[in-house]
């Protein structure tokens, strides 16, 4: 792995995760916009939580280089897409309960 001589810089954050209730599918996915989940995106399903409204807000993340601010689309992010600097996410499951 090249390092550029750069450290990763740590950042923390944890997108909020859907699990889908339906039998057979599932599913588990990270929402990607604000507001409530109104189905699966696999099976479509609207019964997807049997019936329980789902609201999610999904966090932002600054860059603690350019200050960038930018909202995450996968819990492994690797750099900032602006300046390239690396970081690691601190905020993985296994923090939070
Ligand atoms: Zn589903
Ligand atoms: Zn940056």
């Amino acid at each position: 792995m090249i390092m550029k001589g750069v450290d990763p810089v740590p950042i923390n954050f944890t997108l909020p995760k859907m699990k889908c209730k339906e039998e057979g599918c599932n599913h588990v996915w990270f929402a990607r916009k604000n507001g409530e989940i109104t189905n699966c995106p696999r099976c479509r399903s609207t019964n997807w939580n049997h019936g329980v409204k789902v609201f999610v807000t999904i966090p932002t993340v600054t860059c603690p280089k350019c200050k960038h601010v930018f909202s995450p689309r996968k819990e492994n992010i690797r750099e900032c897409r602006i300046c390239k600097q690396q970081l690691i996410n601190k905020g993985k499951k296994g923090n939070k309960k």
